[in-house]
């Protein structure tokens, strides 16, 4: 049976979505989604380290927000008949409960196969032995070609991955990826 994993944000989880949104509500912001993630890199200084990164990302509710369409949770539901399902994400390990609660309220599968923490996902991906590979993150694809079948969701932090590896719009692709 093949292994596909899984990131959770910005693959299962709209985070960058909630994010904006809250920050509209709550932060008055008035960029569109697609420019404020555009310019990402300008907000703050570097992504990885800023104190204005860490900050969003330690935001508890944003992770709890997104009601996922039923589409999306059947797609993984039917794969792991023939595949064997897990989820790996640099989510901080103080959101890790916070992660499984939400992926066992709508009813993902195999959620004790959920994998929280820091390792570079080119050496976990391996560790787990990963046939495939969703992921959004350009430089984290970019680690992970020749080590697994590497997928990209697609979003505008992404482009320069669309023509090197296989590319799906929605979870709702991916079946027909794997065929
Ligand atoms: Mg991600």
């Amino acid at each position: 049976m093949n292994t596909i994993g899984f990131d959770i944000d910005g693959v299962l989880y709209p985070w960058h979505k909630m994010l904006h949104l809250w920050l509209q509500v709550n932060r008055n912001i008035t960029e569109s989604y697609d420019d404020y993630w555009a310019n990402v890199q300008e907000k703050d200084g570097d992504w990885s380290s800023s104190i204005y990164w860490s900050n969003m990302a330690g935001m508890r509710h944003i992770y709890e927000m997104y009601m996922p369409p039923q589409e999306d949770v059947d797609v993984l539901r039917r794969l792991s008949k023939d595949y064997n399902i897990l989820y790996i994400t640099h989510r901080g390990s103080d959101l890790e409960r916070i992660t499984r609660n939400w992926l066992d309220r709508y009813k993902f599968p195999n959620t004790d196969q959920l994998y929280v923490g820091n390792i570079p996902k080119s050496l976990s991906v391996r560790f787990y032995g990963c046939d495939y590979y969703v992921e959004d993150k350009q430089g984290i694809i970019e680690s992970l070609i020749g080590v697994t079948d590497v997928i990209c969701m697609k979003h505008n932090w992404n482009e320069e991955m669309w023509d090197l590896v296989t590319t799906i719009e929605s979870l709702q692709d991916l079946e027909a990826v794997l065929k």
